[in-house]
């Protein structure tokens, strides 16, 4: 049609209502901005692209969001998806606007990067963005939140990566913004597309046991209202529901059935002064009986993004536990908008005591990206949001009285790191609530925290602590020390454990072989010389035991490249079967591959001398060993193998594939499985009762690195959410 004024109507009066006639004339103008450059382009659904732009500025605007931040929202996607540069936005609607835009554009695609590396920097980008405007977070929610909602039309697999990644990284940051409506919308629509069987079954048990459920609120709801407002009276009471997420958490992780969910409905009571809030405690705590340690005083120790209320479970009468929610109006505001209600009740942020709340609200990024930058990897940041966020949370103090917030399970060493680098590395002991503790010491809520501290030069972090913090960011920390600082100590530590390892799993190398081996590894590795590998070794940026295949690989290539490399080993007999197997120290004897565990090069392997059949080879973490173990104890039958790498060109591995049923997706398998040339012997499905499909499915591979792309390349298979190895036969 037309011009497309027609597009701008969901927005018209909203805007007529919030902003002057000014601003309103610029955010028309922006729309229009948008519908020309965007003119053609179209959604997956078939609607007109500017559908979506409109969708994210109604969003800001039912937020409160000031005229920038609409502006900002019809524009955001102008940049990145058409010819529309930064610059021509910061002519035609100044810097503050561009500087907005600019920080929801994601970054070039930088050739060579993996999709994981190109998200974190993506998300490192928005957060540095953040730390300059916190609007720009809020459009990026916006932005999320209505892709979200239309995810439906995007490809299944594209669907699904969209939905966990909103789960790990952006409901997570919108908590930590105390943006309640925006995560708990978010996550349920993660869940709705991740798990569709549950989160159908979650809505149907609400619906079902919604009408009971509210009578019985309903009920309290009357008798607290009535006892309530004889001291308060202008009290208000709600009923709350929780959200599908929180329901499916407590059922699906904590194993609970929904009638074991006591919080799914609760009381809230919001009321004027905080004094009203105690009163109010008060009365409930005389009508009914508290749970003993359901007690949470959050308007004296605000959680860190800023929320505030006291909540109580209390015993109903007919001995159903439920829980009172108490705030004011204001923390009620900020429990439903976070940071965002400084826009929404305010224009724009004059008041300094708002800019000093929205910096404490940011703070965790600074601290974030702080930790980050000493490390230089930017993987580090998604690890951390992903691990840290999503647990729950202890709060501790500071001598002096500050808050902290760790991940629950964080120890005396976590809150050190949490507060400086410095501070953990020169730690030598913690008091906890003025009592000497041990380091491993796991934080509960409300204890006071001393880190007592070293000031003695050479004082640093132990190794030992690497297995004891519970934070990414104190494992960042200290590794971070331990590279900067103990160059000698990691080389010589690095090449002890690089030299017992090789003992324990007797190789043995001459002089010019060992050369030979530590070269390939440094290729490999991408380390510059031996003392590199080594000193990486040392401070865990290359752990040992994960590149253990890949130094057997080499090892043998090397023994079966050159001589006999171990007078001792070659004087004594050994087997090399059709199978590709070494068996040290026998002569012509019969051997096979397990079936159990199917072992193929690369794996570690163990042999077994069988009663009249010859040595059977297992995978060392085969789950059969144990038991063969104890039928047959004998330590002698326990024989070494190893593979010999020339020997055969193939082997047979199981895999079994989860996938969403669907006509497709078989096909879709062997097109992957064709592209990369593997060949399948043989395969089988079976439908699974939650709507999947089970596919089992053995493949020729060449060793261990061969099948682990054979897997990513099936993991990447629309239609298949999950591959793994299998031992069991097809
Ligand atoms: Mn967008």
């Amino acid at each position: 049609m037309t011009d497309g004024s027609v597009y701008y109507e969901p927005l018209e009066k909203s805007v007529r209502e919030a902003f002057s006639p000014e601003d309103a004339a610029r955010v028309r103008d922006a729309f229009f901005f948008a519908y020309e450059a965007h003119n053609g382009q179209l959604r997956r659904s078939g609607e007109a692209y500017i559908i979506h732009p409109v969708a994210v500025a109604k969003i800001l605007l039912d937020f409160g969001m000031d005229a920038p931040s609409v502006i900002a929202a019809l524009l955001h996607d102008v940049v990145e998806d058409t010819p529309v540069t930064a610059e021509d936005v910061k002519k035609r609607f100044g810097a503050d606007v561009a500087l907005l835009v600019e920080g929801v554009t994601k970054l070039g695609k930088v050739p060579l990067q993996s999709r994981e590396e190109q998200q974190a920097e993506n998300l490192r980008k928005l957060l540095l963005a953040m730390c300059e405007d916190i609007r720009v977070i809020i459009i990026k929610l916006a932005d999320r939140l209505h892709n979200m909602r239309t995810l439906s039309f995007v490809p299944e697999q594209k669907r699904r990566d969209t939905a966990r990644e909103t789960i790990e990284i952006y409901a997570p940051i919108a908590h930590r913004l105390g943006i309640r409506p925006v995560k708990e919308e978010l996550e349920d629509l993660a869940i709705s597309y991740l798990d569709p069987v549950a989160y159908a079954e979650i809505e149907r048990n609400l619906e079902e046991q919604g009408t009971q459920r509210k009578e019985f609120l309903d009920a309290i709801k009357a008798r607290i209202g009535e006892r309530v407002r004889a001291y308060v009276p202008d009290a208000v009471i709600e009923g709350r529901i929780k959200s599908v997420h929180g329901i499916y958490r407590k059922m699906y992780m904590q194993g609970k059935t929904f009638e074991q969910i006591y919080d799914i409905y609760a009381v809230r009571i919001i009321v004027n002064t905080v004094s009203d809030c105690y009163n109010c405690l008060g009365v409930i705590h005389d009508m009914y009986n508290p749970l003993q340690g359901r007690f949470k005083d959050y308007i004296s120790t605000p959680k860190p993004n800023m929320y505030q209320s006291l909540h109580t479970t209390l015993i109903g009468r007919e001995g159903i536990p439920f829980e009172v929610q108490i705030r004011t109006h204001e923390m009620h505001k900020t429990a439903e908008y976070g940071i965002a209600a400084h826009w929404k009740y305010k224009l724009g942020v004059k008041d300094p005591s708002d800019a000093n709340r929205i910096e404490k609200g940011i703070g965790w990024v600074r601290h974030l990206l702080e930790a980050q930058s000493e490390s230089g990897q930017a993987a580090d940041l998604l690890d951390t949001i992903k691990n840290d966020f999503v647990s729950d949370e202890v709060f501790v103090f500071t001598p002096k009285g500050d808050v902290v917030c760790l991940p629950a399970g964080a120890t005396v060493i976590d809150f050190a790191y949490s507060i400086h680098s410095a501070v953990g590395n020169k730690m030598v002991g913690a008091k906890v609530d003025k009592r000497i503790v041990p380091l491993d010491y796991r934080l509960k809520n409300g204890e006071i925290v001393e880190v007592l501290t070293s000031q003695q030069p050479g004082k640093g972090p132990s190794r030992d602590w690497l297995k004891i913090v519970a934070t990414n960011e104190a494992r960042t920390k200290i590794r971070t020390w331990f590279k900067k600082e103990r160059r000698e100590e990691n080389i010589a530590e690095g090449r002890a454990e690089y030299e017992r390892e090789l003992r324990r799993n007797n190789f043995s190398l001459t002089e010019s072989q060992s050369e030979a081996l530590l070269a390939v590894l440094c290729e490999k590795q991408k380390q510059p010389s031996a003392d590199d590998f080594f000193a990486a070794l040392g401070y865990g940026g290359i752990v040992l035991s994960k590149i253990m295949p890949q130094i057997r690989d080499e090892y043998n290539k090397l023994i079966a490249a050159g001589q006999p490399a171990q007078p001792k080993l070659a004087k004594k007999a050994k087997t090399v079967s059709s199978e590709g197997v070494v068996v040290e120290g026998i002569d012509n004897c019969l051997v096979k591959l397990s079936r159990c565990c199917k072992p193929i090069p690369g794996d570690e392997i163990v042999g077994f001398i069988t009663r009249g059949h010859g040595v059977s080879v297992h995978k060392r973490d085969c789950p059969n060993v144990p038991k063969v173990l104890a039928a047959a104890p004998e330590p002698e039958r326990w024989i070494r193998v190893f593979w010999n790498s020339e020997e055969r060109q193939s082997f047979f591995a199981s895999l079994l594939l989860t996938c969403l049923s669907g006509s497709t997706v078989m096909n879709d398998i062997f097109t992957a499985l064709n592209s990369i040339h593997v060949a399948v012997s043989a395969i089988n499905t079976r439908d699974t009762k939650d709507g999947r499909m089970l596919v089992n499915v053995s493949v020729e591979v060449s060793s261990v690195e061969h099948l682990r792309s054979v897997i990513a390349k099936l993991a990447k298979t629309p239609g298949v959410t999950n591959v793994e190895r299998s031992g069991s036969d097809i």
